[in-house]
């Protein structure tokens, strides 16, 4: 039961560059509040180039983590936008 959950949670939310607004990911996030950061296997759909990297305005939004041995991306505060 400690596992994360497979199907992991259902709701999909858009992330934006905070820059430009370039989608950068769909995303299924679990809990309420800020995003802090991303788990891969939860990306839904990547519309990035390079890894962590606004395709648009070239900023770095994130870094790569692993998160209790999960690989994900740890979001840098203000690049990204949610919605
Ligand atoms: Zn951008």
């Amino acid at each position: 039961m400690a596992k994360p959950n497979k199907k992991g949670p259902s709701k999909t939310v858009e992330i934006f560059c905070a820059g430009c607004r370039t989608k950068l990911f769909k995303y299924r996030k679990g809990g309420k509040g800020a995003l802090i950061k991303c788990f891969k296997e939860r990306i839904v759909s990547d519309f990035t180039t390079d890894a962590c990297q606004c395709p648009n305005c070239q900023v770095i939004f994130a870094r790569e983590a692993l998160v209790r041995g999960t690989p994900a991306y740890k979001m840098i505060g203000g690049k990204v936008t949610m919605k």
